[in-house]
């Protein structure tokens, strides 16, 4: 049969962040709600390997292939990426991608820019997640560059080649920050929007569903396999209302927390 008779599956990006040490979990994860312990983590790896899918980069998920799969993303840069990810990632076989925050390289509780090389070296394919974590809604024009191709060359001097993909901080972003995107030479763009993305979908306006310690295993299964999405999308729809109509006030940012990442840790 013809390609034409048998569209090409969507494929769902899941949406890390920090993966935390058995011992450190309870009292890490009460002050975040994205931090995932590293058994919890691995126990969602052999799920995806039981559904029969494999776990790809974003470069490899970007080519739609027929073969089920999910595409597993990281945000921020935690140096938990490279001591409890990339371990767990190989037992599976399976790839990801990493977006890296260049600003917080080498700093506390982040990658060191030995662990990034490493990490890339290790196959984890490393994106871009801007150089300060910004609010791209707010952000004066005159910073784009620096946040967005600045970001990009900072991580490619790292790393010694180049970076195709970025991921947007706070998943807030305009048109403005898309189209420097653009400028500064990434291929994709990823956002928190919990939609799965397919052949039709824009390479700027890829989905992700995040993942927090709070996802029971078998609603993590359901969204592998994009069946409770539908859910995800009505309660993004609803907070994006609200804050449109009451904007980003500290109440509400409680509300919109599972659509953000969390706020980066205080810088000294
Ligand atoms: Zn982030």
């Amino acid at each position: 049969m013809s390609a034409q008779m048998h569209p090409r599956r969507k494929t769902v990006f899941l949406m890390y962040h920090e993966l935390g040490r058995p011992g450190l979990a309870a009292q890490q994860s009460a002050a975040s709600p994205y931090l995932v312990a590293a058994d919890v983590f691995r126990m969602q790896m052999r799920a995806i390997r039981s559904l029969g899918l494999r776990g790809l980069s974003v470069s490899e998920a970007m080519r739609y292939p027929e073969e089920p799969s999910v595409c597993i993303t990281f945000d921020d840069g935690y140096a938990s990426d490279w001591t409890a990810a990339a371990p767990i990632l190989r037992e599976f076989g399976f790839h990801a991608t990493a977006y890296v925050t260049a600003g917080f390289i080498g700093t506390p509780g982040y990658l060191t820019a030995d662990q990034l090389r490493e990490l890339d070296a290790s196959g984890v394919e490393i994106g871009c997640h801007s150089m300060t974590h910004p609010d791209f809604t707010v952000l004066p024009d005159a910073e784009l560059p620096r946040e967005l191709g600045a970001a990009r060359v900072q991580i490619e001097a790292v790393l010694g080649h180049g970076v195709e993909h970025f991921s947007i901080p706070h998943g807030r972003y305009d048109q403005r920050t898309l189209a420097e995107a653009g400028r500064a030479g990434f291929r994709t763009v990823a956002n928190s929007r919990p939609h799965a993305n397919g052949s039709a979908t824009g390479p700027f306006e890829l989905g992700r569903v995040a993942i927090g310690r709070d996802v029971a295993l078998v609603d993590f299964v359901d969204v592998c396999g994009g069946r409770t999405l539908w859910r995800k999308q009505l309660a993004d729809g609803a907070r994006r209302n609200l804050r449109g109509l009451f904007g980003a006030c500290s109440a509400l940012r409680a509300v919109a927390m599972p659509f953000c990442c969390p706020p980066p840790t205080p810088r000294t």
